[in-house]
C-alpha cells in the first residue's frame, strides 16, 4: 500500500485513485519546475512524500480543520500545506496566498492543468489582502508553515478568520518557545491559544507540531500593520 493511502486510512480520510494521481502529478510538477524556479529544496520522491504530504496533512487531526469549509494557506511557496489538503478534501474551498507572483502562477497553472478545481491561487501579501473586503474574516481555518515565528505570524493570519475559526500554525522543536512569546499577540489579535497536535512521518524525518488558536474575538481594525512591520516590530 502506498504511503499516501496508509495516511488516508489512519486518518480515516477517503482514498482514491484519482487523488493517488493528483498527489504524483503535483510532485512531478513541482520538481520539474522546480529546475526553474526554487519551489522546494527537496528533490527526492520519498522524502518529498514525507515532509511535503504527510506533513501537510496532519491538519487532518485537528477538529477544527475537519470542520471547515473555507480554508486559507498564508506563504503557500509550491503549495504546502494548501494543495495536499486541497487534494485530500475536494468538498473544501481552498485559498492560498503567497507574495512571490511566480509560485502563485505555477501553482493557479498546475491547478487548473490537474483539474484540481478547489484552490484559489492569490498573490500579495498577506498584510495587504487581509484589508479586502471579501478575505478579511472570511475563513473558517488558516493554515501555514515556515513563514514566520508564531507572534509574527498571528498578525498575518488571525485576520483572515472569522470568529470561531482557527488558525493551525505547523510549527517546529521551537514551538512552545514560539507560543510562549506569541501570548501578546494572540490576545492582542482576538486568539486564544487551544490545542497542539503531533505529525507523524517515517523514522528519520522530521514532522511538525500543529498549534490551534482559536479566534475569539474580531480583529481589530488596526491590524495587520502595514507590509513589512509585523515581521520588523512583532506584538
Ligand atoms: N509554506 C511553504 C513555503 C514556506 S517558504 C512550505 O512550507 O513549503 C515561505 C513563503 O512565505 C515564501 O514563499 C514567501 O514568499 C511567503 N511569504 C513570506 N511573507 C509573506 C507575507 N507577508 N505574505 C504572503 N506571503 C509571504
Amino acid at each position: 500500500m502506498s504511503r499516501i493511502r496508509e495516511t488516508f486510512e489512519g486518518y480515516a480520510i477517503p482514498w482514491s485513485e484519482e487523488k493517488e494521481k493528483l498527489f504524483d502529478g503535483y510532485r512531478d510538477r513541482v520538481l520539474e519546475m522546480n529546475r526553474q524556479m526554487n519551489l522546494t529544496a527537496i528533490t527526492d520522491p520519498e522524502e518529498f512524500t514525507e515532509k511535503h504530504y504527510i506533513d501537510s496533512l496532519t491538519c487532518a487531526k485537528v477538529p477544527e480543520f475537519l470542520d471547515a469549509q473555507m480554508v486559507i494557506d498564508v506563504g503557500t511557496g509550491g503549495g504546502f500545506p494548501g494543495v495536499p489538503l486541497a487534494i485530500a478534501f475536494p468538498e473544501k474551498e481552498f485559498t492560498l496566498v503567497d507574495s512571490l507572483a511566480k509560485r502563485i502562477r505555477f501553482i493557479e497553472e498546475t491547478c487548473r492543468n490537474l483539474g484540481i478545481d478547489n484552490v484559489t491561487a492569490l498573490h500579495g501579501r498577506a498584510e495587504d489582502l487581509a484589508r479586502e473586503a471579501d478575505l478579511r474574516e472570511g475563513f473558517d481555518a488558516c493554515v501555514s508553515r515556515a513563514v514566520a515565528p508564531l507572534n509574527v505570524l498571528c498578525e498575518l493570519c488571525l485576520p483572515f478568520l472569522r470568529v470561531g475559526g482557527a488558525f493551525i500554525a505547523y510549527k517546529g522543536k521551537a514551538a512552545d518557545e514560539e507560543l510562549a512569546e506569541a501570548q501578546a499577540a494572540i490576545a492582542a489579535l482576538g486568539g486564544q491559544a487551544a490545542d497542539a497536535f503531533a505529525g507523524k512521518v517515517l523514522p528519520g524525518q522530521e514532522a511538525h507540531r500543529l498549534l490551534v488558536i482559536r479566534k475569539v474575538s474580531p480583529t481589530e481594525e488596526r491590524f495587520p500593520r502595514r507590509a513589512g512591520i509585523p515581521s520588523k516590530r512583532p506584538l
